[in-house]
């Protein structure tokens, strides 16, 4: 039974007391209030109980309060909360070499942050030692940050600021063959290879190119001869799980080293096994990126992030002494460790695959039952469910039918996210430990909101 403060009460409190914007967006009519998780499972201060497919916008990666996550945390909560890096412990040496492990050879340097803005922040600041070279290319439509450097990197109108920032950072369109100028079509046979990754569709492939000539524009009119990088997520999240066309990383890459950049994937969203057919996003792209950026499912939803890259690169960055207080906390590491261990035996990159493979099919199927879904695309457990108006059109489905449908599924029981420019896509992003029967539960859900709004109209 719930004894914390009333719900109002806590209302109350954040109407007066938290940053505003948050309570802008705080995403319901009725939002929710959480008193406790257990791995896909939450509940709010009625007792209510929800199935959580947002993971805290996908960052409980192995499962809410996961029970040996916790009991790893607990010991070491007893033994030794923080000391910084300069001095040496069992935790944080264990962990950059198990998280390494997961690399390929050539990135097995390790920078612990504290969070994925940290992340960015680093990873453009080496880019930029390391090339000599200041600028960068990024999506638009993409996010990599809040802090006032990574500002410039994301390209989101709702969260830029009229100050000035970003210097350097420019972008170039983003390859969405389903929103984008280009459009492109669904593979419909083969829902589940969703759809981008399947070179059968010609439109696709045209497509592609016209999105590559657009970077090509970008580096030949609004930067130097010589750039410092390129940030790019292998799926969008917060752009609502957008899917590039086959080959568009591949060809980047070469675009952007050709110029003396180098090339950072970021896998905040990506890494840690969520894409289900790898470990990371940039592996389903036959990439390899010369830096690797991470944090949410890192540590299971304790506040870490981390930068990977070459020991040259790491060179270049050693003439000043980088340093933070948190990195490589033997809290934050001895959670982190267990995480990548619980990945391991529970099997969760497989769960994201065959889990994710199973909602992908399934919601492919009622694509094709409601007008209103225009595109189911993902991969794994990244999962987007583009609304509109009508499939002719592709316009976005207007906020408030968004708003009632998502407010119904969550009514019933299940909390989803929302992303794209227009807040038009579902997200998909839970726990990798939820069941098929979640699955079945949540589509059920999930139809039933759909044709309550159809019947509403
Ligand atoms: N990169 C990506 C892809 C993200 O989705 C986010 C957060 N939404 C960030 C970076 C920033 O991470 P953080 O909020 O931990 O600073």
């Amino acid at each position: 039974e719930y004894k914390g403060m009333s719900k109002d009460r806590i209302m109350e409190i954040r109407k007066h007391r938290c940053n505003p914007m948050v309570m802008k967006v705080t995403y319901y009519n009725k939002p929710v209030c959480l008193t406790q998780g257990y791995m896909q499972w939450l509940w709010d201060t009625d007792g209510r109980r929800y199935l959580d497919l947002f993971a805290g916008i996908a960052t409980v990666s192995v499962g809410h309060c996961h029970p040996k996550v916790t009991e790893a945390a607990e010991k070491q909560l007893r033994c030794l909360w923080h000391t910084s890096n300069i001095y040496m412990t069992t935790p944080l040496h264990e962990y950059t070499e198990k998280l390494t492990a997961h690399l390929p050879d050539q990135l097995k340097v390790v920078y612990l942050t504290n969070s994925g803005s940290e992340a960015n922040d680093l990873a453009m600041l080496m880019a930029r030692l390391h090339t000599g070279n200041f600028d960068i290319i990024t999506f638009r439509g993409s996010y990599h940050g809040g802090s006032p450097q990574t500002l410039g990197l994301t390209s989101y109108a709702a969260y830029k600021y009229p100050i000035a920032n970003g210097f350097g950072c420019h972008t170039t369109m983003c390859p969405d063959v389903f929103r984008g100028l280009w459009g492109g079509s669904h593979c419909r046979d083969s829902p589940v290879q969703t759809i981008r990754q399947c070179s059968c569709d010609p439109g696709c492939c045209q497509a592609n190119n016209m999105y590559i000539e657009q970077l090509k524009e970008v580096l030949a009119s609004s930067v130097p001869s010589r750039i410092a990088g390129f940030f790019g997520e292998p799926i969008q999240g917060v752009g609502g799980a957008v899917q590039y066309p086959k080959n568009y990383l591949k060809e980047a890459y070469k675009l952007v080293r050709e110029r003396g950049g180098v090339c950072i994937a970021d896998e905040v969203q990506t890494g840690f096994g969520r894409t289900g057919s790898h470990f990371w996003g940039f592996e389903g792209h036959g990439v390899i990126p010369d830096m690797v950026t991470m944090a949410k499912g890192i540590a299971n939803g304790f506040p870490m992030g981390a930068v990977i890259t070459t020991q040259e690169i790491a060179n270049s960055f050693a003439k000043g002494i980088h340093f933070n207080t948190f990195s490589g906390s033997p809290l934050a590491c001895t959670i982190a460790s267990s995480v990548l261990d619980t990945i391991r035996e529970d099997g969760t990159q497989q769960t994201s695959a065959t889990v994710g493979t199973y909602l992908l099919t399934e919601l492919a199927k009622l694509r094709e039952k409601y007008e209103i879904i225009g595109d189911v695309r993902g991969k794994g457990l990244q999962i987007g469910v583009e609304m509109v108006k009508d499939k002719e059109s592709r316009a976005p489905l207007p906020a408030e039918a968004i708003s009632q449908i998502f407010e119904d599924v969550k009514d019933m029981g299940v909390l989803i996210g929302k992303g794209g420019a227009f807040g038009q896509v579902f997200r998909i992003q839970p726990p990798m430990c939820i069941s098929r029967d979640d699955a079945d539960f949540f589509l059920a859900v999930f139809s039933c909101a759909l044709q309550r709004y159809m019947e509403s109209r």
